[in-house]
């Protein structure tokens, strides 16, 4: 529908969930862990037993503050717990201990980046919540009955509310990237899409271009990677679009994206919003943040992703697009900054991260945390290229071998005798044997047909093994060749 793509406008607001990794629950002393057996990580508190007190773990309000302080947000001096009251199987407790009226922080944004345009995405809040635990359905179809696992209940999180700023699928996508890598950054949540650790719902609209006033938005929910966030999204807009285009109205609904068949599914439709009663939580006191204690916060910030990418560009002279690339994820800008603390060609540096370390990466399915080769090792390799020891083609197969031995490049070069041939009387002769075997060749380039030097230098590689320094064989082969011209006249 390419009419209806320019005459409408989209509106896209995210709801965003993190979980905070901190050791213990946000109430209770329970383990956070994942991938625990089932229930085995419960205590009174988060199963939600009679007469027992929440009690709140204090580095949860640490690390929302964190997240507060890295988008700019406004921190509220007071805030408070609020029960959600809904009844679910997962919720032992009937109600949901969050924040309503009074979160912890109010406004803030989150620069992004799409097509090479930056724009600024609003926050309208965050706040701190519990967990629910997980309903498991098993997947036979003739169990009737479902298991509830209670690890997850009482997990902190935090919900990052955006505001609806977002105008297509790929903004939407470009800000869940950015908000995850500020989390990992801030070293406050995992962004595990795929484990749960951060989880996004999505408010979708479309509007005529012009119109002042928001279309009836719906609710996506259930989207599990950042790739089905985006086609989630574009799938929704379509409908709506279709429905408006053939007369219809788009009706208030919450739709589950079912990534598999790439269809979104009606879960709900609203006759008016969800009533959850809500109220302030009478067992926690309201939530007080003193100066001190923001500012301690503040001042163990970590470099945060733009401030890095503007760093690399000025220490490093790397262009905007490697420095950028180097510091999607921290621990790669890690590596990176360890790599240039002790070899000082950057520019090189940044190719080879970017270049034959993502390669092994991608290849092996590593992290760069879990990489065998360390920068120090990686060094060594590159010094043995500029000082010509092995020329880069070499340098390239041994970067490999070094992935798959675990061995420091010296030992693979002894081992296999791969030092760069330089000594130019060794190739001399392997130049004089080369142009002995090919004289048809060797006449032809005589004749004036100079492209054939290249088949010429390809030879004396050959017969090297690659072992041979291109500069050298260049060189000698250029010598030798127009001295051949000369007496050839
Ligand atoms: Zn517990």
């Amino acid at each position: 529908m390419a009419t209806a793509d320019s005459k409408y406008e989209i509106i896209i607001g995210l709801e965003v969930h993190a979980q905070l990794n901190t050791e213990s629950k946000i109430f209770c002393g329970c383990s956070t862990e994942y991938g625990a057996p089932p229930n085995s990580q419960v205590c009174p508190i988060c199963l939600g037993m009679p007469g027992v007190l929440p009690v709140l773990n204090k580095r949860v309000v640490d690390y929302a503050m964190k997240m507060a302080f890295a988008v700019g947000a406004e921190i509220h001096r007071h805030s408070i717990f609020a029960r959600k009251n809904y009844f679910y199987p997962d919720l032992p407790k009937g109600y949901q201990i969050s924040q309503y009226e009074f979160p912890l922080s109010e406004g803030g944004s989150i620069k992004i980046e799409t097509d090479g345009r930056t724009k600024k995405i609003g926050i309208t809040r965050i706040h701190i919540e519990e967990d629910a635990g997980k309903s498991i359905h098993p997947e036979e179809r003739d169990i009737d009955y479902t298991l509830v696992d209670f690890n997850r209940c009482g997990v902190p999180l935090i919900e990052i509310v955006s505001k609806p700023d977002m105008r297509s699928p790929q903004e939407a996508y470009a800000y869940l990237t950015k908000l995850k890598q500020i989390l990992v950054y801030l070293e406050i949540c995992t962004g595990d899409m795929e484990k749960g650790a951060l989880r996004c719902d999505a408010n979708v609209s479309v509007r005529l271009r012009g119109q002042k006033e928001f279309g009836v938005k719906t609710e996506v929910k259930n989207m599990n990677s950042f790739k089905g966030v985006e086609k989630a999204l574009s799938y929704e807009i379509k409908r709506q679009m279709e429905i408006i285009e053939s007369g219809g109205k788009v009706v208030q609904q919450t739709l589950l994206w079912d990534e598999h068949a790439g269809v979104s599914h009606i879960m709900r439709t609203k006759e008016e919003s969800d009533d959850y009663r809500y109220f302030p939580e009478p067992d926690l006191m309201v939530l007080a943040i003193t100066d001190d204690w923001k500012n301690s916060i503040r001042a163990s910030l970590p470099e945060l992703p733009d401030e890095k990418i503007e760093r690399f560009v000025r220490q490093y002279n790397i262009p905007h697009y490697d420095a950028s690339v180097l510091c999607n994820d921290k621990y790669t800008a890690d590596y990176y900054e360890r790599l240039a603390s002790i070899y000082m060609d950057y520019k090189k540096a940044s190719n080879w991260v970017m270049g034959e370390v993502f390669r092994e990466l991608k290849e092996k399915r590593l992290s760069i945390t879990d990489f065998p080769i360390t920068p120090e090792m990686l060094a060594e390799l590159l010094k043995m290229i500029d000082n010509k020891t092995i020329s880069g083609s070499i340098g390239k197969e041994v970067f490999a071998e070094m992935v798959s031995t675990g061995n420091k490049a010296s030992v693979i070069i002894k081992e296999k005798g791969l030092e760069q041939i330089s000594d130019s009387g060794l190739i001399k002769k392997e130049i004089e044997a080369v142009i002995g075997e090919n004289p048809d060749n060797l006449k032809k380039y005589l004749n004036g047909k100079e492209k054939l030097f290249g088949f010429f230098v390809g030879q004396v590689m050959k017969r090297t093994k690659g072992k041979a320094n291109p500069q050298e064989v260049n060189k000698i082969l250029k010598d030798k060749l127009d001295a051949l011209k000369v007496s050839s006249k």
